[in-house]
């Protein structure tokens, strides 16, 4: 059986546990441990193929606490600063060249496999500029997005099964 080995990354407090756990043991809990980065393996079947993926939930620094709208307003600047930051320091790290997305209407193919998600969907209902946002850069990197909810269990699955869609897409079988 393939093994596919997944890395969940973001700043601290974002869900990224929750995500995980609930993926990896379908339950939720009020907190997890912030400093721990644990990795998880689970047998999954994507389109016909079963394949064990490996989840590796990294350790965020920081930790958001308030709901407030400021904390929303500054959530949604942030998100954009660090998934771009992000994307970038992934091609950098594995040393493929960003694929250029100048080309303004059509959507690119990410070179690399990447999933972007926007979590905690359940808690915060007046999004849409964020979403939009969200989705149109995603759509110009050609990587999918989802907006989940690890609490409500929405699009947990949908995720990982989509990650390792990803992988066989752009990293051929030895
Ligand atoms: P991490 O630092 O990125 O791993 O974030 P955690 O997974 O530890 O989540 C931080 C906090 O947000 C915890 O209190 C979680 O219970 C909460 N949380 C995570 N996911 C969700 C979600 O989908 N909905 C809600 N309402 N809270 C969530
Ligand atoms: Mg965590």
């Amino acid at each position: 059986m393939r093994v596919f080995s997944a890395v969940v990354l973001g700043a601290g407090g974002v869900g990224k546990s929750a995500l995980t756990v609930r993926f990896v043991q379908n339950t939720f809990a009020d907190s997890y441990d912030p400093t721990i980065e644990e990795t998880y393996r689970k047998p999954i079947k994507v389109d016909d193929g079963f394949c064990m993926l490996e989840v590796v939930d990294t350790a965020g620094a920081e930790q958001f606490t308030a709901q407030s709208e400021i904390y929303i307003q500054l959530t949604e600047e942030r998100s954009m600063r660090d998934v771009e930051f992000l994307r970038h320091q992934i091609y950098r790290i594995r040393g493929v060249p960003i694929p250029d997305t100048g080309s303004s209407l059509g959507s690119s193919t990410s070179a690399l496999p990447i999933v972007i998600v926007g979590a905690k969907s359940d808690l915060i209902s007046e999004r849409e500029v964020s979403r939009d946002r969200m989705a149109s850069l995603s759509q110009e990197w050609g990587c999918p997005f989802y907006e989940t909810s690890a609490k409500m269990n929405w699009n947990v699955t949908e995720v990982f099964e989509e990650i390792v869609r990803q992988i066989r897409a752009t990293i051929p079988e030895e």
